[in-house]
């Protein structure tokens, strides 16, 4: 039996969720705990992991990942958006079927944004751009 997920749940309506739109690859829901408002979710409805094992399924999701920022910004009245995805717990992944999160953002709100936090890369440029391309 494989392990439970309850993303896979959602996406088959075996568990309750606030979905806010869907198509036929994928699913976009309510996170349970939303960072700003209108905090969402958008999956694919095949599980998979996260970006390294994703096997195009992140192209499966880019349609509602467009529409879904649309929706969000226009009925909510928000100035602009986040998208962030993490990829294994080392990155903060604690649900382990691949997931964007969509977050509203409105100019003041508090959250921070990427350039106000603080850099600790000591690596050149140069260097990482060899180890990449080299
Ligand atoms: P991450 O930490 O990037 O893996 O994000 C997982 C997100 O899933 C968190 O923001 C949780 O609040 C959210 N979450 C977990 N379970 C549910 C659920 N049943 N319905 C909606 N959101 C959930
Ligand atoms: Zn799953």
């Amino acid at each position: 039996m494989t392990d439970f997920c309850i993303f896979c749940a959602i996406a088959a309506a075996d568990a309750p969720a606030s979905i806010v739109a869907e198509d036929e690859n994928a699913v976009a829901f309510l996170d349970l705990h939303p960072l700003t408002t209108g905090h969402t979710l958008v999956i694919p409805r095949r599980h998979v992991t996260d970006v390294l094992d994703a096997d195009g399924a992140i192209g499966e999701v880019a349609a509602l990942l467009e529409g879904t920022s649309r929706l969000l910004v226009d009925k909510l009245g928000a100035d602009g958006l986040n998208v962030f995805q993490a990829t294994r717990a080392a990155a903060g992944q604690t649900v382990f079927h691949l997931h964007f999160h969509l977050l509203p953002r409105w100019s003041g709100d508090g959250l921070l944004a990427m350039h106000e936090i603080r850099s600790r890369v000591s690596e050149s440029l140069e260097t990482t751009h060899a180890r990449l391309v080299g």
